[in-house]
């Protein structure tokens, strides 16, 4: 009978609860990242185990036995750093060539945590092995040490807090590419579909969770829905100038649709909700001649002022920049007309944030 193929370790526990900053404990951190992990490779039939479930205490020596009873071939030990770093470190053992270490670590960074090192260090105590023990007492075990960020560096601990779960999730995908197991992430589909539910796009989230093929006037509704178009053809056009989907052709060309694809289309409509809201507003203007190159403020990442002015005076219709700004603030269209004229620069968000409200109060302006 063979083992588990992985063991993963939540560090520390109980009394002992790792690094932290103020109540932020390392502890509490990595076992909600490792029974994730557990939970998402259930969810990918790779037979998985754990060294501890809740928060209790294991000293060197339970844990190290532990993954050596479970006769695994891998573990993975979940910890976050502190002490004046910033960024990921993944540590292999001195014996191992690190292919596994380097492809976690490259996954991690891939999402923006800062490069730290990958690397393995031997024992001056007892030479020829390793230093940590998490690598020297687990014997044939390939034992991972990841460290997923500083706790305080508060970049890394603004990211571990919001992104715990996208960082545990590349971890499985590492490893599932590491030993070439075929990876899918539903959980990220569920997320988007609720997601859609949310923001009123799609009224049955059990639908669309459950079934393993979908009726294309569902689909085609929830496209419509989403983009506030009439037909389904039309809102692909629309979808592919606001750069939301690659390839329209697929989806006018064809009848039928892989589930797999719906799926990816539902986590894209999902990732865009917001930045999708702001292309309909740009669009929105475009055809009410308030600006008159849409591509412009979809894609760029900074405007020229002379731009915006231009657009706020088209919108207004006032002669200047400042007697528009005071003539929106009148109309009730915007709350600080304070920024927009005491200021000569201006944050790209807060420049969208008032294009959408531009656009939310067409009707009113349009006829100007
Ligand atoms: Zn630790």
């Amino acid at each position: 009978m063979s083992g588990p193929l992985i063991i993963i370790d939540p560090g520390h526990g109980d009394v002992d609860p790792g690094c932290s900053y103020e109540d932020i404990y390392e502890k509490d951190i990595v076992l909600d990242i490792s029974l994730y992990q557990l939970k998402r490779f259930e969810e990918l039939g790779i037979n998985a185990v754990i060294t501890r479930y809740s928060d209790i205490y294991l000293n060197p020596d339970k844990r190290t036995q532990l993954v050596v009873d479970s006769k695994s071939i891998y573990c993975i030990s979940n910890h976050i750093n502190a002490g004046g770093g910033k960024g990921c470190e993944v540590i292999h053992s001195i014996h191992n060539d690190g292919k596994l270490a380097y492809k976690i670590f490259n996954k991690l960074i891939e999402t923006g945590l800062y490069p730290r090192r990958v690397y393995s260090k031997e024992s001056t105590q007892y030479p020829g092995q390793d230093y940590y023990f998490m690598h020297r007492n687990t014997g044939s075990c390939i034992t991972n040490i990841v460290e997923y960020c500083f706790i305080d560096n508060q970049d890394d601990r603004e990211r571990i807090l919001k992104n715990w779960k996208i960082y545990a999730e590349q971890v499985i995908k590492a490893f599932c590419e590491y030993i070439d197991h075929p990876y899918e992430n539903k959980t990220e589909y569920i997320d988007s579909v609720n997601n859609l539910y949310d923001c009123g796009f799609i009224t049955t989230p059990s639908y669309w969770i459950q079934s393993d093929s979908y009726e294309i006037q569902y689909f085609e509704e929830l496209v419509l829905n989403y983009t506030g178009k009439n037909n389904f053809d039309e809102s692909i056009i629309y979808l592919a100038q606001c750069n939301i989907i690659d390839s329209p052709n697929y989806w006018l060309d064809n009848d039928t649709y892989s589930v797999e694809n719906i799926q990816l289309f539902i986590i894209k409509l999902s990732d865009n909700i917001e930045y999708f809201e702001f292309a309909d507003s740009v669009y929105t203007l475009y055809e009410y001649d308030v600006i008159n190159s849409p591509y412009y403020w979809i894609d760029n990442a900074s405007y020229e002022i002379r731009y915006f002015e231009e657009l706020i005076i088209n919108y207004t219709n006032k002669s200047t920049f400042e007697d528009g700004i005071i003539y929106l603030a009148e109309s009730n269209v915007i709350d600080s007309p304070e920024y927009w004229l005491d200021n000569d620069t201006y944050s790209v968000e807060n420049v969208r944030l008032l294009i959408i409200k531009l656009a939310d109060n067409v009707d009113q302006f349009g006829e100007a």
